[in-house]
């Protein structure tokens, strides 16, 4: 179960995250999580172990906000920035090389949690 190991990792970050505000004892109503497009993360999974295995922490009953990141590279031929996913054979739209860099579309994070006021 590749995403509860996900869950688990991004609640303990966000549980520090609380911690270190001093906030660990206020009650939170959501936390907002950036997926990116090339994982593959099935937001239904997660919002399902979140339930789970947030349980008896700060932040059950809170809600997780899935948004999910597009893939982006950076052309090292031309400096172009594109997502791939939306050009033909993944080339880049501008010059036609296949030569880049990813710059985003692979990590999942905690973007922000939102307390209960
Ligand atoms: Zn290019």
């Amino acid at each position: 179960m590749h995403e509860m190991s996900i869950v688990k990792r991004f609640m303990n970050i966000a549980l520090d995250q609380l911690i270190q505000q001093g906030k660990e004892n206020e009650t939170v109503e959501s936390v907002t999580l950036e997926v990116g497009e090339m994982t593959d993360l099935v937001p239904h999974y997660l919002q399902k172990y979140y339930e789970i295995a947030s349980k008896g922490t700060p932040l059950e009953a809170s809600k997780l906000i899935i948004e999910m990141i597009p893939m982006k590279v950076k052309c090292l031929d031309c400096g172009c920035e594109y997502n791939p996913m939306k050009t033909p054979d993944r080339l880049c739209p501008d010059c036609n090389s296949g030569n880049c860099h990813l710059l985003q579309g692979r990590d999942v994070s905690v973007s922000s949690i939102t307390l209960r006021s």
